[in-house]
């Protein structure tokens, strides 16, 4: 289990070493709070089978010319998507290509993964040919991640870190037009923001809707993960969790057994909590079965169209 120092001393360790700079997390700070209900101004694929991830992932995948570009593929200002949306029409496709599970592909995914440190935490634990994905709305926030990510694969000699990556997204808007029915095996929601006022409870990132399309995406046996530093969001959560014919929660003993649960307790945001010496609440549930056979099915039971998830920012 890598057990993750300061990032900075990582990143000054690094450096005076002489090798790749490590981004500076001040040339990257971002006012934290995005209105995840605001209209969609990112680009975005149009189905899971527009994103080129070999773009993400070039060590992870055989090609030599994706091998020898350092170019990093984000989906931000600065840095556009892999998106070959101009080849496919906007469909909705429950279909995996040919051979989906034998290529390396995205299994693990960080829900608003902040500064990045889930991640690094867990690329040297995950199973040969799972990627983990790191998803942020905030677009400098993303950039500094796909930095740091591009200066530790450099400064390892591109032998490690090459099963992690990041994108910018919405996820309470897009993620379905990311992955396949059953793709994921982890989908991790740390530290999400709390959004205490009642009125701004739909923009929690855990609610009934969204539940749905987690469970989703989910493969049965699939973990979501949940971590947070404000009791009442944690309340919120396994309640709505709770209510969820498809999660069930693991025992005490299961959840201390899973070596996610470790990593989960030191992101970013865990470690100012450790520091303040304030307390963690987290859980894991599993995907025991999901009623929802297809988008359309998917579609139906969300109660809400995309229209009226949207407000003006
Ligand atoms: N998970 C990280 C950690 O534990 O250090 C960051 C936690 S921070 C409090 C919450 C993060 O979620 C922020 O970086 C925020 O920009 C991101 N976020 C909020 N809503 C999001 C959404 N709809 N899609 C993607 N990211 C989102």
């Amino acid at each position: 289990m890598s057990d993750i120092s300061s990032e900075d001393e990582k990143a000054k360790k690094y450096t005076q070493l002489g090798k790749y700079r490590m981004p500076n997390k001040n040339n990257y700070r971002q006012h934290a709070h995005c209105n995840p209900l605001s209209k969609i101004s990112m680009n975005y694929p149009f189905s899971p089978e527009c994103i080129n991830w070999s773009l993400c992932y070039p060590y992870e995948f055989s090609s030599t010319t994706t091998k020898s570009n350092s170019t990093l593929y984000l989906n931000t200002k600065t840095c556009p998507a892999p998106f070959t949306n101009e080849k496919f029409k906007p469909i909705s496709t429950s279909n995996f290509p040919k051979n989906f599970f034998n290529l390396p592909y995205v299994s693990v995914v960080d829900v608003g993964c902040g500064y990045g440190a889930l991640l690094e935490n867990m690329s040297h634990d995950l199973e040969g040919g799972h990627l983990a994905l790191g998803m942020e709305i905030r677009d400098k926030v993303t950039n500094y991640v796909g930095e740091r990510i591009k200066g530790l694969r450099i400064n390892t000699d591109n032998k490690e870190f090459n099963n992690i990556s990041v994108m910018r997204c919405n996820t309470m808007k897009l993620l379905l037009n990311f992955f396949y029915k059953g793709q994921l095996s982890k989908l991790f929601f740390c530290f999400a923001d709390p959004h205490f006022k009642r009125t701004n409870h739909r923009k929690r990132i855990i609610n009934q809707y969204l539940l749905n399309e987690y469970s989703y995406l989910l493969k049965k046996g699939g973990r979501l993960y949940i971590i947070t530093d404000v009791e009442e969001l944690f309340i919120w959560e396994r309640t709505m969790l709770n209510q969820n014919k498809s999660f069930k929660e693991l025992t005490k003993d299961e959840i201390e057994n899973d070596i996610f649960t470790n990593f989960m307790k030191n992101t970013n945001e865990a470690k100012k909590v450790i520091k303040s010496g304030g307390k963690m609440y987290y859980s894991i549930y599993e995907r025991v079965e999901s009623k929802i056979n297809s988008l359309s099915e998917l579609y139906d039971c969300l109660e809400y169209t995309k229209d009226e998830k949207e407000e003006d920012n």
